[in-house]
């Protein structure tokens, strides 16, 4: 018989991203109620919404919260003043943080609102600090009037509120002092399980901090085990690379970190859980979980304990493997089902990724469902001990239904939240109920401050609607199983599949799940097996002779191409590119295998890039159906005049090698769909994979002498853009092949005649991109978006951050961070998983880069190691003491760093704008005032705020520089098109037949 922990293993996977109505059927026959239970079940939750109702109603920063509530302009404001203040080193910034958000709400229509006197206190505080800050002649009056205590009055009173607010959600700043407040009045029956505070970890010294914590922690709760207190643990606070893509190094690593953890527990006698994390992780953590179950070691130990979400859709068979391993291991296992607290992040990676559905319900009662049905099967289940994680009336009410008599089980709710819903079922009627008790200091309480502010400020929580007067109790107990049913268990309206995210106008690249680890190893056989297909590449090598005579022949044959091209209406045009896109997609685990082993670009980059050029092709066919067709245009009574927008002739698409089939395909596509017939030539590094996507092109019904490739180098580049017959070029590269280019188009103005025509130029070229970041960002995240600007692909993207300008007053800080994150960077081969930089294009690359690095070693601040042998440049960040001293674009994964002063922030941009370049610059703030001037200040073609630099989306994120960056118009964008065409217009007199019948004919209208 199979064991039953693999049957449920096989069911996780089957419902992975199953359709919502196929996994929400048996789940809404088993939540159920019969209408005695209903009836039940509603008295009950009626009488606890009254309970929770005077409860909530005695905490003011209860009624602050449902005062400022987050979908009002002053809730959104104070969340992200909460999320930012408490970091901000320096007066000037956090001054500024204050007026940004303090000026962005209607403060004055709050006042006197609340029933509370404090919080209608502290609404006078916000109108006064808004007043404060403001440049109005009434601040002016009011500062004078406050005289001295003017600004830092208002900081510390903003500075003490945040601290309050934090101190309702955080129950100490260390163990000790947590466990202290577990013994007040207010905690009077309950016990806790301790987390400690600090999200994810970036870098190996932060995960060892974290495990130290937990030790420490560990320590402390088995040193008071009689008062039943346990331990929360978060696995990605242990390990700072826990991603499926390292499973073989983190994997082993935690097993070994969490079995400290665990046995210290076991043998001081308190419980461990381990908290669930985003649902890419879910595999992965039942692996670790089930490896620490197994250990002899905590044999008979039945504090092991793990979190599910219910609104996941693998939720039931989770459950089902818990029970079963607790079956196979002799123990009950702990398990706290809670909903899940990823909800809004999940939906977006989802669509970015283009995956096939969603792996969690799009519809909030759907989550009720799930965690009614899933609630059962662990009442039910022999070897869980079931823990209810929930702030729901209505959920507790119908978990009593069913528990009946019963106390096997107990109850859980946070710190700060679902006051008034425990506390007479703990202290007169025997239930058991855990508070999860974060514990951390200020600076680590931020991420998750917000996400509480969020669980409390969303329309569809519990929370929410019990402090909205507009809903009736009726409203809020509804039944989610009727719900659920009267929609047919479908997805939310409102949330399309990631296919048909950009729908009617054309579907969405397909994605692979590389979280999926079997998906991930089949890609990884894949890329890395031999080359099946051998390209038919010819080309005349560095010979200029040969290479003109090539070039010649291929504008021959363009030419010929052209009338029989331009002809076929552009609908006609877009199905060959739409056709191409599904041939792409067809053959993507090849083109994936091409780029990887020609273009050595890793694996997620290898994806990126084929969805790229799926993009751009739906894109440019669905622009090209929308944009080309011929304009009719207003003018006197007796004219026509039409304006028709029509292929220029040949077009020479010249691509680089770091994108060798998204641009190329880009270019190539843009001028087939316009009506031009194309030279399309690729980088000499990546002939190949252009070759393959010509000849799917032309599968595609692209006439092969409308699409022609011309392989080779710098002299085939050069002959084509020589012949004078061309009538426009688009090229992605370096500037100064780019200024080449220009020269050689104008070169025969000295000869004779007219010479050759002026022709388009579309230049894409690079850029000196930076990122400006100041203290009031969030240096976990910066450190990220660095780490994947700069580094990823091998800093080999014309989008890629080059020079990191970090304000003064944080730059110890996040460079601390940022040096840590890089240790743990992998550098190698780009076809194995795991691999986060692969090497360099070729030997010239490597060595130009390599001399440049070692002639800044006096400025190195970190370095990284790399294999022996191959074309690799490690990842080395160097100072340089100002943003003038970097006047080059280094193509490779070197990052400049520099500072800059506090207020400083429009010099710094017109400093970094004085480069010439304007590419990419990143801008990482919280002060939305910042974003507007870097918005305005900024002369640069792509500007990205709190995120990474790369990864333009076509149709989201048109892409294209400005000054030495590039001629326009952008890439992926709604003006590309024109650009490729010629503009004709026909006016045509329709009267000079004998006269204006139509006027003559016009009808009487009556007045
Ligand atoms: C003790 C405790 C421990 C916790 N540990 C974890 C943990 O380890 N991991 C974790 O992820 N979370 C954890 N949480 C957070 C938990 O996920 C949220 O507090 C919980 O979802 C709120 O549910 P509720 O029943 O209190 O409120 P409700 O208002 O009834 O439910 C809100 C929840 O519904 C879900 N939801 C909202 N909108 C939608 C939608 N459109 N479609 C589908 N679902 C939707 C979300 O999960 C949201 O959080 C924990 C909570 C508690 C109380």
């Amino acid at each position: 018989m199979a064991d039953a922990t693999a049957t449920a293993r096989d069911a996780i996977r089957r419902l992975h991203r199953a359709p919502e109505p196929d996994v929400l059927a048996p789940l809404l026959r088993d939540a159920a109620l019969d209408s005695d239970s209903r009836i039940r079940v509603e008295t009950r939750a009626r009488a606890m919404l009254a309970e929770l109702r005077a409860a909530q109603s005695r905490g003011w920063v209860n009624q602050f919260l449902q005062e400022y509530r987050l979908n009002t302009q002053e809730g959104v404001a104070l969340l992200s003043l909460a999320e930012a203040f408490l970091r901000v080193p320096d007066p000037e910034t956090a001054d500024s943080l204050i007026a940004d958000k303090l000026g962005e709400g209607d403060w004055r229509s709050h006042k006197g609102k609340s029933h509370s006197g404090l919080v209608n206190s502290a609404t006078w505080g916000l109108v006064i600090g808004r007043a404060l800050v403001s440049e109005s002649d009434e601040a002016s009056a009011l500062k004078r009037l406050i005289g001295r205590v003017g600004e830092p009055f208002v900081r510390q009173a903003v500075g003490g509120a945040m601290r309050m607010m934090g101190e309702i959600f955080v129950m100490g700043r260390t163990i000790d002092e947590a466990i202290e407040r577990m013994r007040k009045r207010e905690n009077r029956g309950f016990t806790a399980s301790f987390d400690m505070l600090g999200e994810a970890a970036r870098t190996l010294p932060d995960a060892a901090r974290y495990f130290a914590a937990y030790e420490g922690a560990i320590r402390a709760v088995g040193a008071a085990a009689g008062e039943g207190h346990s331990i929360s643990v978060k696995l990605s606070a242990l390990h700072p690379r826990y991603e499926v893509a390292q499973y073989e190094g983190c994997v082993p690593a935690l097993v070994e970190k969490v079995e400290v953890l665990a046995t210290m527990a076991a043998n001081l006698g308190i419980g461990l859980t381990i908290d669930a994390e985003e649902s890419e992780r879910l595999e992965m953590s039942l692996d670790i979980i089930g490896k620490v179950a197994g250990l002899p070691a905590l044999e008979g130990w039945d504090g092991l304990g793990m979190a599910v979400q219910a609104y996941g859709k693998r939720c039931r068979p989770t459950i089902a493997w818990a029970d079963a391993l607790g079956a196979r291991t002799g123990r009950r296992i702990a398990v706290r089902l809670v909903k899940g607290a990823y909800w809004d992040t999940e939906i977006k990676r989802t669509q970015e990724q283009g995956l096939p559905d969603y792996p969690l319900f799009t519809r909030k009662a759907a989550t009720d469902v799930s965690y009614l049905a899933c609630a059962r099967d662990m009442l039910a289940a022999r070897h869980i001990y079931p823990a209810f994680a929930t702030h729901n009336a209505l959920t507790v009410a119908t978990l009593l239904e069913w528990a009946d008599d019963s106390r096997d089980f107990e109850f859980q709710r946070l710190h700060g939240m679902g006051e008034g819903l425990y506390e007479t079922m703990v202290r007169e009627q025997g239930y058991h109920t855990r508070i999860y008790a974060p514990v951390g200091g200020h600076r680590d309480l931020l991420a998750y401050l917000v996400r509480r502010l969020l669980e409390n400020g969303a329309n569809s929580s519990f929370v929410h609607q019990l402090a909205d007067e507009n809903l009736t109790d009726d409203q809020i107990l509804a039944d989610p199983v009727a719900k659920i049913v009267a929609v047919g268990g479908t997805r939310h309206p409102s949330i399309p599949l990631p296919a048909n995210l950009f729908a009617p106008e054309r579907p969405n690249s397909e994605g692979i799940d590389l979280n999926d680890r079997p998906e991930l190893k089949r890609v990884a056989g894949i890329v890395a097996g031999k080359l099946e297909w051998q390209p038919a590449v010819t080309s005349a090598g560095d010979h200029p002779e040969a290479c003109r005579r090539e070039a010649k022949q291929a504008v021959d044959r363009a030419l010929a191409g052209f009338a029989s091209w331009a002809g076929r209406a552009v609908d006609e045009r877009a199905a060959c590119l739409e056709r191409l896109a599904d041939l792409l997609e067809r053959d993507r685990d090849t083109l994936m295998r091409i780029a990887v082993q020609e273009a050595k670009k890793t694996i997620a980059d290898a994806l990126a890039e084929v969805r790229e050029a799926v993009d751009f092709c739906r894109y440019y066919a669905a622009r090209g159906r929308a944009g080309l067709a011929p304009i009719e245009l207003p003018g006197p009574t007796g004219e026509r005049n039409v304006l028709r927008m029509e292929g220029r002739g040949v077009f020479v698409c010249i691509a680089p090698w770091n994108f060798p089939l998204a641009i190329f395909l880009g270019q190539v596509s843009a001028a087939l769909v316009t009506g031009n017939t194309v030279i399309a030539k690729p980088a000499p590094q990546t002939p190949e994979i252009a070759a393959y996507a010509v000849g799917l092109a032309h599968g595609a019904g692209v006439p092969e002498d409308a699409l022609i490739l011309a392989a080779g180098g710098p002299d085939m580049g050069a002959a084509l853009v020589e012949d004078p017959r061309i009538a426009g070029i688009a090229f992605t590269g370096s500037t100064a092949t780019a200024k080449r280019i220009a020269r050689t188009l104008v070169a025969d103005d000295a000869e004779e005649g007219p010479g050759r025509p002026i022709i388009p130029f579309i230049a894409e070229t690079g850029g000196i991109n930076a990122m400006i970041v100041d203290s009031t960002a969030l240096p976990e995240q910066v450190v990220q978006d660095v780490v994947t600007s700069a580094f990823r692909s091998a800093g080999q993207r014309c989008s890629a951050l080059r020079l990191l300008v970090l304000q003064e007053d944080v730059a110890a800080r996040t460079l601390e961070m940022l040096e840590g994150a890089m240790d743990t960077l992998v550098v190698g081969d780009p076809a194995d998983p795991a691999t986060d930089v692969g090497p360099v294009i070729d030997r010239g690359a490597h060595d130009r880069l390599m001399e440049y690095r070692a002639a800044q070693q006096n400025s190195w601040l970190k370095t990284v190691e790399t294999p022996a042998e191959g074309l690799y440049v490690p990842p080395t960040l160097i100072s340089i003491p100002a943003i003038e001293d970097l006047r080059k674009e280094w193509f490779g994964p070197l990052l400049h760093v520099t500072t800059w002063r506090a207020g400083e922030l429009a010099e710094t941009v017109r400093r970094v704008n004085a480069s010439g370049f304007g590419l990419t610059m990143g801008l990482h703030s919280r002060i939305a005032r910042a974003a507007e001037a870097v918005e305005v200040a900024a002369t640069v073609g792509n500007l990205y705020v709190n995120r990474s630099m790369i990864g333009a989306i076509v149709g989201s994120q048109p892409f294209g520089g400005e000054g030495l960056s590039g001629t326009g118009p952008k890439a992926g964008g709604p003006h590309y098109l024109p650009r490729f065409c010629a503009e004709r217009v026909t006016s045509t007199d329709t009267t000079s037949a004998g006269g204006n019948a139509t006027l003559l004919s016009l009808e009487d209208v009556s007045f």
